[in-house]
C-alpha cells in the first residue's frame, strides 16, 4: 500500500484522523478535516454513501431549490472531500481498541490502522421485525429499501411495515411500480409527519391497515404473503403479497464500540460538548449518535463539528 502524504496507514504510524462512514456526516467531516490539512483517511463502511444513497429526491437539503437526488448529493460531497486531499478506503471497521492512544481500528478483520483521533460516522441500519421468515426471505421479496428494489414489483402487491415517515415515503414511492401498497402499522395512530401522511392517504394505490402486526411472512423460495394479526381483536388472517418492505426505523452501527464508549440504551453514542464522546480524541457524528433529528443536514452539521473538534484536539495535544 502506498502512503502518499507521509503518514502510513498500515502499521507504519498513526494517522491524524480516521473517519468511519461515507454518509453525509462522514463526508462532511472529511471536507472539513481535509481543508484543515489533516489528510483524513475515510473508511467507506458496509453501506457506501450511507442512507442518502438509498433515497431518490432530497427536497429539504438547503441549497437545492429544485431538490437533488440522494446519490448525486453524496457523490458531490465525496468529490468535494477528495479535492482537498481525503483518502478513501473500502471495507468496514470490524474491531476497535480505544483503550490506548493512538487508537486502533481493524478493517475487515485484517489490517489494523492507527489514528490519533477517530471520527465515528457509522450511521444506522434498517431495523428488522425479528421473524425467521424475514431473515430467510430477505432479497427474495423482503426488502428494507424501496428505492433499491421497488423496480421489481411492477404490477404487484406489496406490504410496507411501519407508521413513520419512512413507511409513508417508501409506500408512496412503491406506487410507481406496484398496483397496491398496504401500509401495516401496529398502532391506530401513525407516527409520520402530517405532510407525509397526507401524501400516502391521497394516493389511491395506498391502503392502511392499523392496529396490526405482521406475525409471519409466507413463502418458501420467495414471498407469497403475510400473516397479519389485529392487535385489538386478535383476528389473524393471511394476505397474498409479492413483497414485504420493512420500514420500522434503524439501529445505530455502534456494536464494535460497546463497552468502550458511553451509549444510551438503544446503542446510540452519547456525545457531550459538541461531538465529544466519553473517550477524549474520539468524536461521533450523524445517525450513530442522533436518534432525534436524523436528517441529512443535521448529519452534515455534526460531521463539520466533529472535524473541528478533532482539529482542536490535535492542536491542543501539540500535533
Ligand atoms: P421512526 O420515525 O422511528 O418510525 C418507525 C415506525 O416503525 C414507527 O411507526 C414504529 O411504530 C414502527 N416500528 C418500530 N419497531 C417496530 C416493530 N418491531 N414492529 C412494528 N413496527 C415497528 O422511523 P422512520 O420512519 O425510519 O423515520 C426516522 C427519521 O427519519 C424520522 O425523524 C423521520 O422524520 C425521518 N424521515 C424523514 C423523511 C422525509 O421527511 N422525507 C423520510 C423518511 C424518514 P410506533 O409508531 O408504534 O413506535
Amino acid at each position: 500500500m502506498t502512503e502518499s502524504r507521509g503518514v502510513a496507514a498500515d502499521g507504519a504510524g498513526p494517522r491524524d484522523v480516521i473517519i468511519l462512514g461515507s454518509g453525509c456526516a462522514g463526508l462532511t467531516a472529511a471536507v472539513y478535516a481535509a481543508r484543515a490539512n489533516l489528510r483524513p483517511l475515510l473508511i467507506d463502511g458496509h453501506e457506501g454513501g450511507g442512507q442518502l444513497s438509498l433515497t431518490t429526491d432530497v427536497e429539504n437539503f438547503p441549497g437545492f431549490p429544485q431538490g437533488i437526488l440522494g446519490p448525486e448529493l453524496v457523490e458531490n460531497m465525496r468529490q468535494q472531500a477528495a479535492r482537498f486531499g481525503t483518502e478513501y478506503r473500502g471495507g468496514s471497521a470490524t474491531a476497535a481498541d480505544l483503550s490506548r492512544r493512538p487508537f486502533r481500528v481493524t478493517i475487515d478483520g485484517g489490517t489494523e490502522l492507527q489514528t490519533r483521533t477517530l471520527i465515528i460516522a457509522s450511521g444506522a441500519s434498517a431495523r428488522l421485525l425479528g421473524l425467521d421468515s424475514e431473515k430467510r426471505l430477505i432479497g427474495h421479496g423482503v426488502s428494507t429499501c424501496a428505492t433499491c428494489d421497488g423496480f421489481f414489483y411492477r404490477g404487484k402487491k406489496v406490504i410496507v411495515a411501519g407508521g413513520g415517515d419512512s413507511a409513508m415515503e417508501e409506500g408512496t414511492f412503491l406506487t410507481k411500480f406496484a398496483d397496491r401498497v398496504t401500509i401495516v402499522h401496529r398502532r391506530d395512530a401513525l407516527r409520520a409527519s402530517k405532510i407525509m401522511q397526507d401524501r400516502g392517504r391521497k394516493n389511491p394505490r395506498v391502503e392502511f391497515i392499523l392496529d396490526t402486526t405482521i406475525d409471519d411472512i409466507l413463502g418458501k423460495e420467495k414471498v407469497e404473503g403475510a400473516r397479519l394479526r389485529n392487535l385489538k381483536t386478535g383476528r389473524t388472517w393471511d394476505m397474498a403479497v409479492d413483497g414485504v418492505f420493512i420500514a420500522i426505523g434503524h439501529v445505530p452501527n455502534t456494536g464494535i464500540f460497546k463497552g468502550q464508549l458511553e451509549m444510551d440504551k438503544s446503542g446510540y453514542i452519547v456525545t457531550g460538548e459538541g461531538s465529544r464522546t466519553s473517550v477524549p480524541g474520539v468524536f461521533a457524528a450523524g445517525d450513530c449518535q442522533d436518534h432525534v433529528y436524523r436528517q441529512a443536514i443535521t448529519a452534515a452539521g455534526s460531521g463539520c463539528m466533529a472535524a473541528i473538534d478533532a482539529e482542536r484536539f490535535l492542536e491542543a495535544e501539540g500535533h
